[in-house]
């Protein structure tokens, strides 16, 4: 600090320094020297406490500034410090100028509460440093006014700084724990004493705790429950000197219940005294929050498992049986990849067998579904107990069953297995005091090696399986090439037939019939060919099984009919009236609802058309559309004739419901009737009853002048067969008939009899 002026006139720059600093005046040599020993001490010292030192003598009007005075300020340790007041003041920060005029006339005045103050004052680089002045008052004029006052300055910027971190710090803590409503207290061990601070208490809903009973307070607003707890946890981290955290509850000084974190820290301070600090936190809803979530979560996976659950069971559903609770379909399909991809690992083979009850209809037919559904059950039981556990058992479908094993290649343990099937299927079951029986028939598909195709495999067991049926049930079979050799020729077959309808490929051929008695002809019988592009013309016996699987059967017919009926008309224009045209008309197409519509919109002439219904499609159970449609067909003029008569097992009394106008005998009866009199007796006693019934009857395959013959003299109305006309385009109708060379046939029938009478008389006459 600069002089104040208050004795301008007395200013003088060159005072004795180390004197006023030593406070002291001339002496002797030895005095000398000690003062100057004295002098330097106190320099050192001075220096060394980075002390500026200041004297303001206002009697001597001198002024005195230290180095370090001058060097905290910026200025040169030899640079004159002008003692200009006013100028001086301007160096002092703005807001601290009152209070330093203040404080300097305080302290001149020897006011001890300003012996000491603090300001900034401008550093010559321009920042602001702090200043603390000390100053007193030495001298004084008779009146007691100061004369000189000396002091020093320290610089505490530092410290300032330091202080204002400081504070700032703690500002900055306290806002945080605030806003976190984290309540702190600190406690010393020695001293069995805490400090809790405001929000500690607020924490606790608790006032005004003195420092000497605050651990028993706390104590007792721990929750009971965890009160034992938490003090061993508290002992003991203050026994190991460790740090503690826990959370427990309380009961508030309000009476409430309140979840507290708690964390604190083990330390020993400055002092060397144990002491804890630690903070408290209320996290009730926190912890609500917590266990919601935990609820939540629970739930969650509760629900989860549940899903799974409900996931698996569907799964389960979904590959299995409901009724037996085999495997199905689905998982078998599953199954033949997974079985072949591990025969095909392990060097196995693979074998599949299609299994299909015999006769199981029957048993679903008259006892009811119940008892069907028991004997699946009964069958699912049987398999099971038949293979190995590594075996696989499916129903895939109705009555069929599919069993998948996997055996060494050569191995005979499939044939085994089949017949142990077999065997114990065909053992009756007692089912509500029945004997159910019924069969099982097997077909066997094996394959191994790389190229194994499960798939495949399963269609040719299957293919196996028909030709098991085939060969009369009760009986395994093994797939072989040929079968599907077979198989692959009629589904090309089936293909062309399907192109050969839409390429009108199919034609009527007529096979003429005739009187028995005059050989003139009564009509003709269409029967169906293929004129098939590559192989020429197909019989039925070629395609009909065929397209009866194709369900184009009825197609036929109908497109048959309709060539008929045009051909019909091309030959009355060409003058040949043809009595009668008969078709053959199909199971399927007899039971057609649409049947009498159909054939209306064709406007058939009553009379000329007569339809040909095998004897097996007739007639016991015959349906109501089929029973509907036969009443239709003798609206529309058209006949009904019995075809193959003599083959199938319907009785003569359904029969004549059907108040057919012909029976056609079958030609397994008519080829023997030479040689068997049982036969010619059988066809004898139909011919009768066609009699007496008012039937007409004829004879087909009569391919020889015997079966003429006989069959008149048997007093047969009709014939049809090979020894009169074979089938041939309707083209050829008009020249046949007017070349009439069936009628040498008569004449050979003729001769043959001539000649057997004159043998027979001729042996007479011997
Ligand atoms: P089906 O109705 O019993 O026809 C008679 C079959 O015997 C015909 O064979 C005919 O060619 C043959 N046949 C004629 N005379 C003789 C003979 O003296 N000896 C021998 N052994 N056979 C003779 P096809 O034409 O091969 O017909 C076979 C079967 O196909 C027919 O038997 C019939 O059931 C069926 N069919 C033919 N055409 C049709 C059709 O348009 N619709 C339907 N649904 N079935 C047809
Ligand atoms: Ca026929
Ligand atoms: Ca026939």
């Amino acid at each position: 600090m600069p002089v104040k002026k208050a004795h301008p006139e007395a200013d003088d720059p060159h005072g004795d320094a180390a004197a006023a600093e030593a406070g002291v005046g001339n002496g002797t040599a030895a005095d000398d020297s000690d003062l100057a020993e004295r002098e330097s001490r106190w320099n050192y010292a001075l220096v060394g406490s980075s002390l500026g030192v200041w004297d303001h003598n206002y009697r001597l009007d001198r002024k005195y500034y230290s180095e370090t005075w001058k060097t905290m300020r910026g200025m040169a340790p030899d640079e004159e410090a002008a003692g200009d007041y006013d100028a001086w003041l301007q160096l002092v920060h703005p807001d601290d100028r009152d209070f330093v005029v203040h404080a300097i006339d305080r302290q001149n005045a020897g006011d001890p509460d300003y012996q000491i103050f603090e300001y900034r004052e401008r550093h010559r680089d321009g920042r602001w440093i702090w200043i603390e002045c000390r100053g007193a008052c030495v001298e004084w004029d008779e009146a007691g006014v100061p004369t000189r006052i000396v002091g020093t300055d320290t610089d505490i910027t530092a410290r300032k700084q330091a202080e204002e971190t400081l504070s700032r710090l703690s500002r900055r803590l306290d806002l945080a724990l605030d806003i976190s409503r984290i309540g702190v207290f600190e406690a010393d061990i020695e001293e069995n004493m805490v400090e809790w601070d405001e929000r500690l208490m607020a924490i606790y809903g608790l006032k005004g705790i003195s420092r000497r009973n605050a651990g028993e307070i706390w104590a007792k607003s721990l929750h009971p429950d965890d009160r034992e707890r938490v003090l061993g946890l508290v002992d003991r981290s203050v026994a190991s000197g460790s740090n503690f955290q826990q959370e427990y509850r309380i009961i508030r000084g309000d009476g409430t219940e309140r979840i507290i974190r708690a964390s604190s820290a083990y330390f020993i301070d400055g002092n060397g005294r144990r002491k804890v600090v630690g903070a408290n936190w209320d996290v009730t809803e926190e912890v609500a929050l917590r266990n919601e979530l935990q609820r939540a979560k629970d739930l969650a996976e509760a629900r989860n498992r549940e899903l799974e659950a409900a996931k698996a069971s569907i799964e389960h559903l979904a590959l299995h049986d409901y009724l037996t609770g085999l495997p199905n379909r689905r998982y078998l399909d599953k199954m033949l990849d997974e079985r072949s991809v591990e025969c095909r690992a392990k060097g196995l083979a693979l074998a599949i067998l299609h299994i299909d009850l015999d006769r199981f209809k029957q048993i679903n037919d008259t006892l009811g579904h119940r008892a069907g559904d028991a004997m699946l059950r009964h069958v699912a039981g049987v398999l099971r107990n038949s293979v190995r556990a590594a075996d696989f058992v499916a129903r895939i479908g109705g009555d069929e069953f599919v069993i998948l094993c996997a055996v060494d290649a050569a191995s005979k343990k499939v044939v085994g297995l089949a017949e142990r099937v077999i065997r114990e299927l065909r053992k009756p079951v007692r089912y509500e005091g029945h004997d159910c029986r019924f069969g099982a028939s097997v077909g066997i598909a094996v394959d191994s090696g790389p190229e194994l195709d499960a798939k495949q495999m399963l269609l040719d067991a299957d293919i196996a399986l028909y030709r098991a049926k085939g060969l009369g049930r009760n009986r395994f079979e093994f797939f072989s090439a040929s079968d599907r050799r077979d198989i692959v020729s009629a589904k090309q077959l089936a293909d062309e037939i399907l192109i050969g309808l839409e390429r009108n490929e199919f034609v009527p051929f007529y096979q003429l019939q005739f009187d028995a008695r005059t050989l003139d002809v009564t009509g003709v019988e269409t029967l169906a060919r293929w004129q098939h592009p590559a192989h020429g013309l197909l019989t039925p016996d070629r395609f009909l099984d065929i397209a009866e699987d194709l369900d184009v059967v009825s197609t036929i017919d109908a497109l048959i009919l309709e060539k008929a009926l045009a051909d019909r008309k091309a030959w009355l224009a060409d003058g040949l009236p043809v009595p009668k045209i008969s078709v053959n008309v199909s199971a399927r197409r007899l039971a057609d609802p649409d049947l009498g519509k159909k054939l209306r919109a064709l406007k058939i002439p009553p009379g000329t058309i007569s339809f040909e219904l095998l004897e097996s499609i007739s007639l016991d159970d015959c349906d109501e559309a089929v029973t509907a449609n036969l009443k239709k067909l003798r609206k529309l003029g058209i006949d009904i004739q019995i075809d193959d008569f003599g083959t199938g097992h319907a009785s003569i009394v359904s029969l004549l419901r059907l108040s057919p106008k012909t029976l056609k005998i079958d030609k397994e009866l008519i080829r023997m009737l030479p040689q068997s009199a049982e036969q010619r007796k059988l066809v004898g006693s139909i011919i009768d009853i066609g009699r007496s019934l008012d039937i007409l009857v004829i004879a087909e395959g009569v391919e020889t002048a015997d079966h003429i013959r006989i069959l008149e003299e048997l007093d047969c109305d009709m014939l049809q067969g090979y020894a009169l006309a074979r089938p041939i385009p309707a083209m050829q109708i008009p020249s046949f008939i007017r070349a009439g060379s069936w009628r040498h046939g008569e004449n050979a029938a003729r001769i043959a009899r001539a000649e057997l009478r004159r043998a027979l008389t001729g042996r007479a006459a011997k």
